[in-house]
């Protein structure tokens, strides 16, 4: 069913994109800021659980991107909507969330060919001990194991790759609203249970290649300490999300951080307050649309790009939304 879907919406982008629909719609997108969402990057097409790019679809988006938009850091996007101002394309910012070193082996030397701005938002936890994100952990040991039937924290097969994603949801789910090291405590067991050793394909940026990137003009903003889902948990966690990484990130770059991107681009009002009191000037949802001059900058909208979309559907999809 999927995979049908799949075919049937490629086929759909496909007739949009061929009757210049998107064009036109780029053009009725003048004056505002689109921001996209990116992860990861990869060389071999990826398994399928995990959205990392393949590299030579992002240098392909990258230059489509270059012909069509003014591309912009996030700052100067915020920037240029709080002054109203207009270029002749809509700008765009592409974000990437997370840390994941393949930022710096596989996207950077493209952004550096392309003359792209870019931010790059820390969960500092990542970079600062090795320890993945633990919705990464989660998806990666899925990814890995070649156990068959989980037998904890509940009764499921494991055969195929869509019986492995409803587990993922399930217990990102689940998990979402525990304590940052009781999650870690629950993934080591997890871990344990389905034979997945502790290495990881998705390593985070080293400080030294973030102050590289830095130093060539790449952004760091903030994605908390630990990657809590900032609705599901306490004030006090949200507090420490919010806070450590900022000052983290500051004491290491000798720069204020004052951007900031929800885990899993979910808010609610006591995060937002947090962020304003921390000294955060603007935050990124994964709420999907484009940004106006009006738009609460602690809301920003961004679009979040798949590693299965043919160009067509990267086209509509960055501009239409
Ligand atoms: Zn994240």
């Amino acid at each position: 069913v999927n995979r049908f879907r799949f075919i049937a919406k490629s086929l759909i982008h496909g007739a949009i994109d061929w009757s210049g629909r998107s064009y036109l719609q780029r053009r009725n997108l003048r004056g505002k800021l689109i921001i996209l969402t990116y992860h990861s990057f990869c060389t071999k097409w990826p398994r399928g659980l995990f959205n990392s790019i393949p590299i030579n679809r992002f240098e392909k988006q990258v230059r489509f991107l270059k012909g069509n938009f003014q591309l912009v850091s996030l700052q100067q996007g915020i920037d240029n909507l709080r002054q109203g101002r207009r270029a002749d394309k809509p700008y765009l910012a592409i974000t990437i969330d997370d840390g994941f070193q393949d930022n710096y082996t596989l996207a950077w030397p493209v952004l550096q060919r392309y003359g792209v701005p870019a931010t790059i938002f820390l969960a500092t936890d990542f970079i600062d001990t090795g320890r993945s994100p633990w919705p990464t952990q989660l998806i990666e040991i899925l990814e890995r194991t070649k156990v068959q039937i989980m037998e904890t924290p509940y009764r499921a097969e494991l055969g195929t790759l869509d019986q492995r994603a409803v587990v993922a949801r399930d217990l990102k789910k689940s998990w979402g609203s525990l304590p940052p090291m009781e999650r870690f405590e629950r993934l080591k067991q997890f871990r344990q249970h389905l034979r997945v050793n502790e290495d990881t394909h998705y390593p985070p940026l080293t400080w030294n290649q973030i102050h590289e990137m830095k130093a060539q003009g790449v952004q760091f903003g903030s994605h908390t300490v630990y990657h809590s889902i900032l609705p599901k948990v306490k004030e006090s966690v949200i507090l420490k999300e919010s806070n450590g990484s900022k000052q983290r990130i500051e004491n290491v770059l000798h720069a204020p951080c004052q951007l900031f991107a929800y885990p899993d681009g979910k808010h609610n009002l006591p995060s937002k307050k947090i962020l304003l009191s921390a000294g955060y000037l603007a935050a990124v949802t994964q709420d999907k649309g484009f940004n106006l001059d009006a738009d609460n900058f602690l809301e920003l909208k961004r679009i979040e790009v798949p590693f299965h979309d043919p160009m067509s559907s990267y086209r509509v999809r960055v501009s239409l939304a």
